[in-house]
């Protein structure tokens, strides 16, 4: 089966396809009519994003399309950066900007007093048809320092206890088997 992946990550789109399988090919935006649209992620849910993403490529190219709206969730934070972990540092922040202000942000904060989640939201827009998300969750803490060099975004920073690593110190293998994206496409994987 076919799914348009309405993304511009890389690296995202290659770990949604690991752990999808063989059983779906992922075509990413850009190889398209969809490849110049930008949508505005001006949800205040991780669903109303996914939801704008997915539906508005969807319409574009007339095939079934999927989303992923993601981000971390800072309990010290109140949640926060959460809808806004991209932009945390700023529009256009790099990953590196934006694990150097989380780190700054946290500073003092007591080590179980770090706990943090990786969410993902999936959305599926399928012409005709209702929409639906499904949500995935990672559990762990934030680090004081980068550790690791695998992954991408804030990997470095979060801190993954059942594994004693940091996310960019597991393998691609590994990371796919516990991570919120993992849990959010095995939902949607099961209800193809
Ligand atoms: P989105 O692309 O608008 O969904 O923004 C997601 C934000 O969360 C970006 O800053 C990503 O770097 C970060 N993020 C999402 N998933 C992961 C992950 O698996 N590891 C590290 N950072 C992530």
């Amino acid at each position: 089966m076919k799914l348009i992946l309405a993304s511009k990550n890389a690296h995202k789109a290659m770990e949604m396809q690991a752990i999808l399988g063989d059983g779906v090919e992922l075509i990413t935006q850009d190889k398209t009519i969809a490849k110049d649209i930008d949508v505005v992620e001006d949800g205040l849910t991780f669903e109303e994003n996914a939801i704008k993403k997915a539906l508005t490529i969807m319409k574009e190219t007339g095939l079934p399309t999927i989303a992923d709206d993601s981000g971390l969730c800072v309990d010290a934070l109140d949640g926060r950066p959460g809808i806004y972990t991209a932009r945390f540092a700023g529009d256009n922040a790099t990953d590196d900007e934006n694990i150097s202000k989380l780190i700054s942000e946290l500073e003092g904060v007591k080590d179980d007093a770090r706990t943090a989640r990786f969410v993902c939201v999936i959305a599926v827009a399928i012409p005709n048809r209702e929409v639906t998300t499904y949500r995935g969750e990672c559990e762990g803490r934030i680090l004081t320092q980068r550790q690791g060099k695998n992954g991408f975004g804030y990997d470095p920073i979060f801190f993954v206890p059942e594994h004693g690593k940091s996310m960019a110190e597991l393998s691609a293998d590994v990371k796919n088997s516990i991570s919120h994206r993992f849990k959010a496409l095995k939902k949607l994987k099961e209800s193809l």
